[in-house]
């Protein structure tokens, strides 16, 4: 059994912050937040919360001296306090999953895997430890023989609690052994549920009630090392949120305005992306496909995928390359459709919706690709241009 002040300090996303940490829950935020500026450590404390907001902005994926020290537990509450205050889902994204990931690799990195069970004990999951792992199967890649073992099983219905936001295929249940109502999961991917876990504590909705919003930060930005963070990630966000939010507009030839040549399929998965929300498997390999069919340079797709929670810049940098070199063909409109990925009717997209290639609407032909779709917008978009072109040449003669 791990010391569960030392566990706390180092993840105080935890529900056992509250019970041993009971004075802090107790105190209005800004009573707290006063408090805590007014120690010591108030400047370090300042100093690590804008460099987190900074490396969100970067897109990095870690921060090289995060300490998990007892300023910990504060850097934890004034994010959450930050974040309800900015009310802004891009940042709000971009935070969580710094967190998260950040969490995710220390776990990682944790020697000891009780440790990992100590916290999933304290999340209230039922999970059962061996240490030593045990062996629950064989998987045989190019005829070689390999042993799956895990320290860990977990319940399946908190399993699926925790799995719930991510739908990959082989998070499924009928694709995972059970045994007794519990379920074998390897060390890498229980620790992946928690990081999603810690994603989900940290994002905070942008919220409706404004007024409230109002009271609250009339009150908080009174503090003058509150009100000194706030304005500061402001001024960075307003300075780089075009980069941001037109980060797929950008053509990478012509500085042509690409994005509106995409389907609402692709749209919908880029603006996904852009908000650091989760990708299914088929939207990944759906979005790269389609863009490696457009040419679309690796690095370029790579950072696509940058702002996603579990971003692994060599991993995803491999994969794009494999694709790249087996030429897939992306998904066509009907394997789309079976997947629920099709977006024509939420986008109210018209060629998607009513076919091309004639007015009356009986003898359009349907649409039956995404590539199509481009193709088509280009080809318009072109016919549009020559006529404008010949329009002013006749204006000028
Ligand atoms: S109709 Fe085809 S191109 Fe249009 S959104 Fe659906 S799947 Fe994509």
């Amino acid at each position: 059994m791990n010391d569960i002040y030392d566990i706390i300090k180092r993840y105080p996303w935890l529900p056992s912050l509250k019970e041993y940490y009971s004075e802090i829950a107790l105190k209005d935020p800004a009573e707290f937040i006063s408090e805590v500026f007014s120690e010591q450590f108030g400047n370090e404390l300042k100093q690590r919360i804008l460099e987190l907001f900074n490396a969100a902005f970067d897109n990095l994926e870690e921060i090289s001296e995060y300490k998990t020290d007892n300023l910990n537990i504060y850097t934890y509450l004034l994010l959450k306090f930050l974040l309800y205050a900015l009310d802004n889902q891009m940042i709000t994204n971009r935070l969580a999953n710094l967190y998260s990931k950040i969490t995710y690799n220390k776990l990682i990195k944790e020697k000891n895997h009780s440790t990992v069970y100590d916290i999933c004990q304290n999340l209230g999951l039922r999970i059962r430890y061996y240490d030593p792992p045990i062996k629950y199967g064989k998987i045989i890649i190019k005829d070689q023989h390999q042993n799956l073992e895990t320290n860990f099983m977990v319940h399946f219905i908190d399993y699926l609690k925790l799995a719930s936001n991510l739908r990959d295929e082989y998070r499924k249940l009928v694709h995972n052994s059970l045994s007794d109502g519990y379920l074998f999961i390897q060390n890498k991917r229980l620790i992946r549920l928690l990081q999603e876990y810690v994603r989900s504590k940290l994002l905070i909705k942008e919220t409706e009630d404004k007024a409230s919003l109002n009271v609250f930060l009339e009150d908080i930005l009174k503090i003058k090392e509150f009100k000194e963070i706030y304005d500061k990630i402001l001024a960075v966000w307003t300075e780089r949120k075009e980069e941001f939010e037109y980060i797929f507009k950008i053509d990478f030839e012509n500085n042509e305005d690409i994005i509106t040549l995409y389907p609402p399929c692709v749209k919908e998965i880029l603006r996904k992306a852009q908000e650091g929300q989760n990708l299914i498997h088929n939207e990944r390999l759906f979005i790269v496909w389609f863009l490696l069919a457009l040419d679309y340079p690796v690095e370029k797709i790579v950072h696509v995928f940058s702002t996603l929670p579990d971003f692994d810049r060599e991993k995803t940098f491999y994969q794009v390359n494999f694709a790249k070199n087996k030429h897939y063909t992306p998904y066509k409109c009907l394997t789309l459709k079976s997947l629920n990925l099709c977006m024509a009717v939420s986008y109210k997209d018209e060629l998607c919706l009513t076919g091309y290639g004639a007015e009356e609407l009986s003898e359009r032909k349907k649409l039956a690709h995404p590539l199509a779709y481009t193709q088509i917008k280009q080809y318009r978009a072109s016919k549009w241009k020559n006529y404008m072109k010949k329009e002013s040449e006749k204006e000028n003669e």
